[in-house]
Parts: C-alpha cells; sequence; structure tokens
C-alpha cells in the first residue's frame, strides 16, 4: 500500500480521530498515481496513522477511514452499514416518518457517500471517484445490510465524464411520484430526476417545528423555496397564509403538487415564480407584509442579474427580508454553506437587522438532525444552521 506522509499537526488531529485529509495535511502534493486506491497516512517517523485514500471532493483531498490495520473490504463496509442502520432503528420504526438518511459518510465513519431512505428505495450519492470506483463492493454490502429494500438509485456528485447525473442501479422502479413521510406530513418524491429528490431531508426538525404550529395563524413568505416543503409544513401547523418564491420554472408544479397531495387550496398558498430579490422589491412597494419570512439560499447562485454567495450576501438577503416582516413577527435564517461558521452566520444577521433598528430576540436554532450523524472528531461536517429570531 502506498504511504502518504502527513504534517505533524495532522498527526495529531488524526490521532484523535479526525477523519478528512486536506491539501494543506500532507507533506507532498499526492501524485495521480497514489490517488484513487487504499493509502496508508503516516507521520514523520513513518509511523502508521491510519488507511484511507485520496480521491479530491469538495471537502477535500481525502478520508481516514480505519485507525487499525483491517482490511478495508466487503466485511468492513457491512460493519459500518449495520452500524449505522442499528443507531437509526427509531426512524425505520416510525410510520410518521419514512424518509431519512441511513448513511452519513464520515459521521458513519466511511468519508465519500451517503445513503438515503426514501420508503423501501435506496438514494446513493457518489461524493468521489475512488469512492465510486469501490462502487461493486458497496452495492454487495447494502445488498446484503437492506435486504428488505424495493431498489435502489445513485446520484454523482463529483466531475466525471460521460456518466449521468442521476440513474437507477438495482431492484424495481419507484413509482413517480414517490410519497414519503416525515411527521405525518406527505410529501412527493422523485427518486430520478437529476440529483435533488424534492425534498431535502436534513431540514426535518425545522419542518417539524411549523407543522407543530409555530406559525397557526400566521402568514408566511417562504424564499427559494424550490418544492414548497416549508410552506405545506407551515400551511399543515395552520398557517393562513403561505408564499413560495423560487426563480426556477419548474417550481411552479413542483409546489402545487406538494399542497394538492396535502389536500392545501392554492387560494391561500401562493406560488410565485420569480427572482427573490425581484420579489423583495415588488412586495416593498406593494408594502406587504409577513408574520414570518424564511430564508434558504443556495450557498452560491448566479442569476441574470445577481451573483449570490451566503458568505458574501446574506447579510444584504437579511437586511431586504425584514422591511418585509410585520411587527412582532419571526424571522428564520437558514443556511448549509459549510464554509460559513455558525459565528459568522449569526453575525451577518444580527448586523442586518440591527440596520432597521430593530430589537431581536433569538429564539431557536437548529443544525443537523439526528440521522444525518456528525463525527465527534469533525464538528465542521455540521454544516446545517438555522436560527429563529423574533422581531420587536
Ligand atoms: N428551501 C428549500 C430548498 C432551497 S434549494 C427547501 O427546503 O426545500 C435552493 C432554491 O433556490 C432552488 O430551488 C433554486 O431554484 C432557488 N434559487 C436560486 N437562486 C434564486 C433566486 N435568485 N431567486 C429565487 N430562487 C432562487
Amino acid at each position: 500500500m502506498k504511504k502518504i506522509k502527513v504534517r505533524p499537526k495532522t498527526e495529531q488531529n488524526i490521532k484523535r480521530g479526525y477523519p478528512l485529509i486536506k491539501e494543506t495535511d500532507v507533506v507532498n502534493k499526492p501524485t495521480a498515481s497514489a490517488s484513487n486506491q487504499w493509502v496508508e497516512f503516516v507521520g514523520s517517523k513513518n509511523n502508521y496513522l491510519g488507511t484511507g485514500y485520496i480521491s479530491p471532493q469538495n471537502k477535500g483531498l481525502g478520508w481516514v477511514l480505519s485507525w487499525t490495520k483491517e482490511p478495508l473490504d466487503l466485511n468492513f463496509f457491512k460493519k459500518k452499514l449495520t452500524q449505522a442502520k442499528d443507531e437509526r432503528s427509531l426512524f425505520f420504526h416510525s410510520e410518521e416518518t419514512t424518509a431519512f438518511r441511513v448513511f452519513n459518510g464520515e459521521g458513519d465513519g466511511i468519508g465519500g457517500f451517503t445513503v438515503d431512505w426514501y420508503a423501501g428505495y435506496l438514494s446513493i450519492s457518489w461524493y468521489n471517484e475512488f469512492i465510486y470506483q469501490e462502487k461493486r463492493t458497496i452495492l454487495d454490502a447494502l445488498q446484503a445490510v437492506y435486504p428488505e429494500a424495493k431498489g435502489s438509485y445513485e446520484k454523482l456528485r463529483f466531475q466525471i465524464e460521460h456518466e449521468a447525473l442521476s440513474a437507477h442501479l438495482s431492484g424495481g422502479y419507484a413509482p413517480e411520484p414517490l410519497s414519503i413521510k416525515e411527521n405525518g406530513v406527505t410529501y412527493a418524491t422523485y427518486m430520478n430526476e437529476g440529483l435533488m429528490t424534492g425534498i431535502f431531508l436534513d431540514q426535518k426538525e425545522v419542518r417539524e417545528r411549523l407543522t407543530d404550529g409555530l406559525l397557526a395563524g400566521k402568514s408566511l413568505l417562504n424564499t427559494f423555496s424550490y418544492t414548497g416543503a416549508f410552506s405545506v409544513a407551515a400551511a399543515l401547523g395552520g398557517a393562513v397564509a403561505t408564499t413560495s418564491v423560487d426563480l426556477a420554472k419548474r417550481s411552479f408544479e413542483k409546489t402545487k403538487e406538494q399542497l394538492t397531495i396535502n389536500q392545501l387550496s392554492m387560494t391561500n398558498h401562493s406560488i410565485v415564480v420569480m427572482d427573490v430579490f425581484n420579489y423583495f422589491h415588488y412586495a416593498q412597494k406593494k408594502g406587504l407584509l409577513f408574520d414570518c419570512v424564511l430564508l434558504d439560499p443556495p450557498s452560491f447562485a448566479k442569476s441574470k442579474k445577481h451573483t449570490f454567495s451566503v458568505a458574501k450576501n446574506y447579510g444584504e438577503l437579511t437586511a431586504q427580508a425584514i422591511s418585509l416582516i410585520a411587527p412582532n413577527g419571526l424571522l428564520i435564517a437558514s443556511t448549509n454553506a459549510a464554509n460559513v461558521s455558525k459565528v459568522k452566520f449569526q453575525q451577518m444577521i444580527e448586523a442586518a437587522i440591527q440596520i432597521h433598528g430593530r430589537r431581536f430576540k433569538q429564539t431557536e436554532f437548529f443544525d443537523l438532525p439526528a440521522d444525518f450523524v456528525v463525527n465527534q472528531a469533525y464538528p465542521d461536517g455540521n454544516y446545517l444552521k438555522v436560527f429563529f429570531y423574533q422581531l420587536d
């Protein structure tokens, strides 16, 4: 096995269980021939630290999977998948929630792929080339651990030529739409429509809060609404009116479908296909106010007129949203941007509220839910940050 020497600080981190290898962690940049195969990470004295692989992905250069010299074979994958499944037995026994994450990459001990359960179907996401090469072994392990699965699909979340981003892998085909339940609410999902399925499972606790009645009798402006899942959750929790705003043309039909399967009427729940920034101008001109404005933009987005990134522009976005929040209203500010810390995110939001001179109280905070297991040695893996602010 090739050996990859890491820097002294990284040596300490690996010894503490840190699983991620970044470019700055290795002494020499690994050659192409050292990539995409199992390697041993060693310290300054060539001492063994752990086994894993080098294969660049969004989070870094590679992962440590084991701190012993155990073989990283079918049994290893089965063991990790089984542990992860056992930890989620509450989810598997729930009739109220039928879609959740069953394997969260490094959080469950193997960086590079995740597996979601959608009412009997598995959705596997590959995040780098090496783990994709190991697909056969991983599929065999999944087959052994999930004999009850009705079928499986894959999503390729790294650069690769000539391969579809989403594909059916094995077993039966899921109905279209595939209805899943989350805290008793039905959502329409699609197992094989590009990278997104219609619902982001990591927001289940925020949706649950809305379904529980946080906005009962209130109005909601749901921005970057995608399929309107937050609007549906709020409406079922008693919100009297919701407005879902998204730039993508598909969002109209998709949101309509989510409302319809939950017997919600389009008279009280409107869908606007528009750039959020244009909608803010429109709403300000019209003097519209909402009891709650929810912000959940992508980490980075480019539209005809705007380039938006959470790291640079969340403050501006919040400042514009605040002027649409009614007296005693609520701001829900969410991001999944891993490059923005919780503290920095909070500062951006609070500075923006202060521009308006409004008093505020931060009332709730959500990060990743229990099924999105986080590796304790790598807390940065907990990318989700959702703050609730009560305004005056
Ligand atoms: N909040 C959603 C997920 C948002 S995904 C949920 O919980 O389900 C991000 C969405 O932002 C995408 O649907 C994309 O079409 C939309 N989007 C990106 N830039 C936009 C813009 N400038 N105005 C409106 N929507 C935008």
